[in-house]
């Protein structure tokens, strides 16, 4: 049996996995300070509820740039994360930690199980607070140098404004949760996605919203010149936005080369809160176990 916790903006879920299924899990709200030390009290609470074992392996999923899967390099969505170890972590939730991508996580569960259970080759990215991504060819996970491959909220775009992880014109400033509420607020309306996407063509929200579909196609189109994929999955909570997919669809279609068109499928996630937990489990235990542990 294995553990995981995957850590989201607004929301934790904790849970156990065994053997390709989910045994257990709880979804709570992040709590609000978003720091290690609360995120992993929070952690620890639920796995003591659910009765789990201290010796059980725990895989955390945290939304940022996990190095080498031993620290956390940037995470401009929670708070107090950078530089902090994979020991720091195991420490504070009583059980042996190791870090990984929150959208790796994702990726490898929905291989397992869910909606790329065909495919060999694809990409997988969240949309949601911020936009994840995952680069899976041959059924492996693809890590880089460092372990940092793959994520495409930080994509750079011709423009100038700055992004939470310290650079500027990046695809998450575009799209992503954050972004079309920070837009909302401008024009004094409630931040509520499915309600605000539902009226995108609204004058005010017109601009926003098909910029950062755009944006979103653009990177869609790199990605697939990068890597031809056999699909795009997508999860994360905007990713339930209707008619997304096709208007992403319309957007890549010119912007791709005329040899790739009509472009790779572009394929929603099936598996929601359990795809982490059974990617952990791949993580800890299967062939995609990061190099030499
Ligand atoms: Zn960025």
């Amino acid at each position: 049996m294995i553990a995981a916790a995957d850590i989201g903006g607004h929301t934790l879920t904790v849970g156990t996995a065994e053997n390709g299924a989910v045994l257990r899990k709880r979804t709570v709200a992040t709590p609000p300070e978003r720091t290690p030390r609360a995120v992993c009290a929070a952690v620890r609470a639920i796995l003591e509820g659910l009765g789990v074992p201290a010796e059980t392996p725990l895989a955390l999923g945290v939304p940022g740039f996990v190095l080498d899967g031993e620290r956390v390099s940037g995470c401009p969505n929670l708070n107090g994360w950078e530089g902090v170890t994979a020991d720091e972590l195991s420490d504070l939730c009583g059980h042996a930690v190791t870090l990984a991508n929150d959208c790796d996580l994702f990726a490898l569960g929905e291989m397992s199980a869910g909606a790329a259970k065909d495919l060999d080759d694809f990409v997988f990215i969240t949309l949601g607070t911020g936009v994840g991504g995952s680069v899976i060819v041959n059924r492996r996970l693809v890590r880089g140098a460092h372990g940092r491959t793959g994520e495409i909220g930080h994509f750079a775009l011709l423009d100038d404004r700055s992004c939470g992880c310290g650079g500027r014109g990046h695809l998450e400033s575009f799209f992503s949760a954050n972004a079309f509420e920070r837009a909302a607020k401008k024009f004094h309306m409630e931040p509520d996605m499915p309600a605000l996407w539902e009226r995108r063509e609204n004058a005010w929200l017109a601009r926003p919203f098909a910029e950062g579909t755009r944006a979103l196609a653009c990177v869609l189109t790199s990605l697939t010149c990068l890597l031809d994929p056999q699909a795009i999955v997508i999860g994360g909570g905007l990713s339930h936005l209707d008619g997304l997919c096709d208007d992403l669809r319309d957007y890549m279609f010119p912007l791709l080369p005329r040899a790739y068109r009509p472009g790779p499928e572009l394929r929603l996630a099936q598996l929601e809160t359990d795809a982490p937990l059974l990617g952990a489990e791949e993580l800890l235990t299967g062939k995609n176990r990061p190099h030499g542990r």
